[in-house]
């Protein structure tokens, strides 16, 4: 199966400051909360643990004084060459041509998890079990977002969701659904942080921040080398945080400055 790159006229991405974040996870809980992502029976039980948006920690692992963290939010980065689309063998999951998000369908979706063993961000997440709602739970539910039953794979989708409601209120305004201003669709997770680490756009808009960020020389992807070209950058100013979060060994150069 080959791999291509499809260009589109708008690409939304996010931009992450990782010298920003502090590792908080309101990213993680306000994810949870929009995409009806049902709390685990036993969240000690790392097989059942659903989390489309995960923040892992790193380390420069030097000695005190020296001793510096930074913490990474990885959601879907929403590839441009996604490994996980081409192996769907339904065609659960497909590049959205209006804005590049990586869709998933979970009508369609036969659970063989080909696309988990794809990705290699690990951002897939397969439902072992029909989620369960804690008494009361239910009726916070986001009425626009499907649950999903045990059997199929999710993921982060970028709140596909808000895209819609944003387009939907452009055309109620007489404005153009293909244009729509920065801030007028943001996810969940971006809204929520509280530092302002996540900056979300048009990656092909030079109005929108994001464009400007993601061509800083601090900006770097991850796992570059392997060509996904993810809509996701994250940024900072730490050259030891770059290499890091790039994966790269210690004689290999890495992007960037
Ligand atoms: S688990 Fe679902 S989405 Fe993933 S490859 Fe199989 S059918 Fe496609
Ligand atoms: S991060 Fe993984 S799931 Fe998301 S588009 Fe890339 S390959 Fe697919």
């Amino acid at each position: 199966m080959v791999l291509y790159l499809k260009e589109f006229k708008i690409k939304w991405g996010m931009v992450i400051d990782l010298d920003r974040c502090t590792g908080c996870g309101a990213c993680m809980v306000a994810c949870q909360a929009e995409n009806n992502i049902a709390p685990p029976v036993d969240a000690s039980d790392k097989r059942y643990s659903l989390t489309w948006m995960l923040v892992y920690q790193l380390s420069n692992k030097q000695p005190y004084p020296n001793h510096d963290v930074a913490y990474m939010p990885r959601p879907c980065l929403q590839c441009g060459k996604p490994n996980c689309v081409p192996v769907c063998p339904v065609i659960a999951t497909d590049k959205n041509q209006e804005g590049g998000i990586v869709s998933q369908v979970n009508a369609r979706c036969i659970g063989c998890r080909y696309c988990m063993a794809a990705c290699p961000y690990h951002a897939r997440y397969f439902n072992w079990q029909d989620p369960v709602w804690p008494e009361g739970m239910e009726k916070t539910l986001t009425p626009d977002v499907s649950t999903r039953p045990r059997g199929v794979v999710e993921k982060c989708l970028f709140c596909h969701h808000r895209y819609m409601y944003a387009r939907d209120k452009a055309r109620i305004e007489g404005r153009d659904p293909n244009a729509l201003n920065e801030g007028d669709y943001i996810p969940a997770c971006v809204e929520m942080c509280p530092t302002g680490a996540m900056v979300f756009g048009d990656l092909e808009n030079p109005e929108h921040k994001v464009h400007k960020l993601s061509k800083s020389p601090y900006a770097f992807r991850l796992l570059e080398r392997l060509n996904t070209k993810p809509q996701v950058y994250y940024y900072s100013k730490r050259e030891w945080v770059r290499k890091q979060g790039d994966n790269y060994l210690e004689h290999e150069t890495v992007g960037g400055v």
